[in-house]
């Protein structure tokens, strides 16, 4: 390739479209340009780059077995009516009518599809598991789309489906394609971690993220520093807590003036936070629940609103306190609250005499115990963890670290089986629901989270096998025809080797040769200026480590496909 001839605008300001590192340096490098809030087009050299993705994603699914297909985009309302979706997925779901005002969708997952696609085939149990994947585009009207490919409204995803006899060979399916999504991500030369995580709207009870590593990530990560126990933040457990084993004390009632919250409540108590149960007043679809979580914890909502059993869950707000003359705010606590029910965080339970809100304005209750003084009518796990907790898994110290969710592996047993009554025929040809898993990568997000990982002040380094280009010949002065000569022969002789090569041969100053390459992130660049005559030295430099070497010109092309080989 020519540089001289290839469609790659580059840029030298940062867009004002674009807020991360990794975002504008895809625009900047002339491979990426809005079309819309969180709908791009790839140039050239975006697309090279994306391919290169996708071909890693493609031979490492093809190796652990799947099979690829491609299903349509768009996707009639009824497959989603059947599995209850149609409702569920709300406004993030792209919705049209035809002209016979028939409800389609844009596909922004398809579980629904593929389902409808093998139960029409009958498969015996002798066909089983098969698991199919594809890679196309998604749509998800996000309602926030932002930082460029990492959350689009049209974005490129693999995803892949697999269908089993039962649970116990869902779990080798499951456990092939976490092989694949382990080799795809160390393939691309990524620093990343496999962690546990809620399963949300898709549904299923196992699933695990593969997390980037990244400061910009959207997601938080806990993991061990001991063993190898690591989740997201939104599903990282608690660890179970010893009971403690002081006395019960006499349970008293104590003054505190205008103290409401928890900090104020401690600063004046003079006790932790930690001995402090926090009260929250919810109002939900079936009344008022009560809930109990130690005094330094956050709610996490979606466990709780798990727990709960709906989602239509909202912190009783200060007007509608006024309705209810036995909760008072600021210094509501479960002893003596006996007309609702109260749910208790787990961690509350080997808890002795803690504070809590007396029901009375400026009062406190303190050395209060859990069956003495009031009973919890149900149990769950719903707080975040802090950096600094105990590991559930071996009671190591854990750390919290930010990373870009860049695929999702779910068990999802017989969820949309079920729903759509998708069966196969067993041994006995008798009809038996088919055990399904399903696997996502996001492809597009792939590639600049990459960026986001690889990246100097100058631009983005890519790891070799996601380079665009492998090597770039760059000619200083065009004009120079000895240069000229040996630009052309060591570039002739990359592309004899099969060597992605590019070579500069425009009309443009120096600085702006170096900026371009650098920008673009080439892993290899050969530099042909003033002091290469025929006969003499090049300059090699390496884009990681902005090494640079001078090699003889006749060895240049076997030095670089050695170092090429190496990597
Ligand atoms: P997120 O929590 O980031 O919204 P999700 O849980 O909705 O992700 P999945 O439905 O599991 O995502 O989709 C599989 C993969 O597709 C994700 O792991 C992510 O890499 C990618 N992905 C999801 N939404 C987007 C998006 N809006 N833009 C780009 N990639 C996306
Ligand atoms: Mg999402």
């Amino acid at each position: 390739m020519r540089f001289s001839k290839l469609f790659a605008p580059t840029l030298k300001e940062d867009p004002a479209e674009a807020e991360i590192i990794s975002h504008k340096l895809l625009v900047r490098a002339g491979m990426l340009r809005k079309v819309a809030s969180g709908i791009y087009s790839y140039l050239p050299l975006g697309f090279k780059v994306l391919n290169k993705v996708i071909n890693i994603v493609r031979e490492e699914m093809d190796k652990a077995g799947a099979e690829e297909l491609l299903m349509s985009a768009l996707q009639p309302a009824e497959i989603w009516q059947k599995s209850g979706r149609w409702a569920e997925y709300g406004p993030e779901m792209m919705r049209l009518k035809d002209r016979g005002n028939r409800d389609f969708c844009l596909g922004p997952t398809h579980e629904e599809l593929i389902t409808t696609i093998v139960m029409n085939e009958m498969l015996s149990y002798r066909q089983l598991p098969v698991t199919l994947y594809q890679i196309q585009v998604k749509f998800r009207d996000e309602i926030r789309p932002r930082f460029g490919l990492m959350r689009g409204r049209e974005f490129i995803m693999k995803d892949a489906y697999s269908f089993d006899l039962n649970e116990k060979t869902l779990q080798e399916s499951y456990k092939k394609m976490h092989g694949a999504y382990s080799r795809i991500l160390e393939r691309c030369g990524l620093e990343y971690r496999a962690v546990e995580a809620e399963s949300g709207l898709i549904g299923g009870d196992v699933s695990q993220e593969f997390m980037v590593l990244a400061d910009n990530g959207e997601e938080a990560i806990v993991y061990c520093d001991k063993c190898s126990y690591a989740a997201n933040r939104e599903a990282a457990k608690t660890a179970k807590t010893e009971g403690e084993s002081d006395d019960f004390k006499l349970l008293e009632e104590v003054n505190t003036p205008e103290r409401k919250t928890i900090s104020e409540v401690s600063e004046f108590l003079r006790i932790s936070p930690k001995n402090i149960v926090k009260t929250l007043i919810y109002q939900t679809e079936y009344g008022i629940k009560i809930v109990l979580v130690r005094g330094d914890r956050e709610v996490n909502q979606e466990k709780l609103n798990r727990v709960i059993e709906t989602d239509k869950v909202t912190l009783l707000s200060n007007e509608e306190f006024g309705r209810y003359s036995d909760l008072i705010p600021g210094y509501s606590g479960p002893v003596g609250l006996n007309n609702y029910e109260i749910i208790g965080d787990n961690e509350i339970l080997s808890m002795r005499n803690f504070v809590v809100g007396a029901n009375k304005k400026n009062t406190h209750f303190v050395n209060v115990n859990i069956e003495r003084d009031f009973k919890v009518d149900k149990w769950g796990d719903f707080v975040f963890i802090n950096e600094g907790d105990k590991c559930p898994s071996c009671g190591g110290i854990l750390k919290i670290t930010r990373g870009i969710e860049i695929g999702h592996i779910f068990q999802l047993g017989d969820k949309y089986s079920k729903a759509l009554n998708a069966t196969f025929l067993d041994e006995n040809g008798e009809r038996r629901f088919y055990t399904i898993g399903c696997y996502g990568i996001g492809v597009s997000r792939l590639v600049q989270a990459t960026i986001e990982q690889n990246h100097d002040d100058k631009g983005i380094i890519w790891p070799i096998p996601l380079a665009p280009f492998k090597v770039i010949v760059i000619v200083l002065n065009t004009k120079d025809e000895e240069q000229n000569t040996i630009g052309e022969n060591i570039y002739n002789g990359l592309l004899n080797k099969d060597v992605e090569v590019i070579i500069d041969d425009r009309e443009e100053s120096a600085g702006k040769k170096f900026a371009d390459a650098d920008l673009i992130g080439v892993p290899y660049q050969i530099i042909i200026g003033k002091r290469t005559k025929a006969g003499s030295k090049v300059e090699l430099k390496t884009r990681k480590d902005n090494q640079k070497t001078e090699i003889p010109i006749e060895d240049a092309v076997e030095k670089v496909c050695l170092l090429l080989r190496a990597d």
